[in-house]
């Protein structure tokens, strides 16, 4: 029987093999039906490497766009802290819970003195009581 010796390895493998069966290197050169293997492998692997190009540069801007984001988002932080008005001494002293007691108190009060909030609650009232009178005048 004849056979050929992996040059890659040293298996020995039928004379008939193009590949060597333990390490699949190519047994003969460059043979017509490796060879297009080998070229087909290589065109697929230039299509991976545009695709990975490709991904790289997308992450690398998507990285930039990020940066850049993160950036605006610090300066803007920033200048909203640094247009601040420097917080009362008592405020500074407070603990975390009755700071946001104090806040949300704050809010609250906000939210009654604003004119549209009062007017949408006035209307709320007004359609409770039309409502009323209504499943009143049913019964
Ligand atoms: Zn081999």
């Amino acid at each position: 029987m004849n056979s050929i010796k992996c040059r890659n390895c040293g298996l020995s493998n039928f004379a008939i093999e193009n590949e060597c069966r333990r390490c699949g290197s190519a047994l003969y050169g460059s043979g017509g039906r490796i060879a297009a293997k080998e070229k087909r492998a290589r065109r697929f692997s230039v299509i991976s490497l545009v695709i990975y190009a490709a991904l790289a540069i997308g992450g690398y801007y998507l990285y930039q766009s990020f940066l850049k984001s993160v950036n605006e988002v610090n300066a803007n932080d920033a200048y909203r802290v640094g247009t601040q008005p420097p917080q009362k001494p008592q405020q500074a002293g407070l603990s975390r819970t009755e700071y946001d007691r104090q806040r949300s108190s704050q809010v609250g009060n906000a939210l009654k003195e604003n004119p549209s909030f009062a007017a949408q609650k006035q209307h709320d009232a007004d359609t409770q009581r039309a409502m009323q009178q209504a499943s009143n005048s049913q019964q």
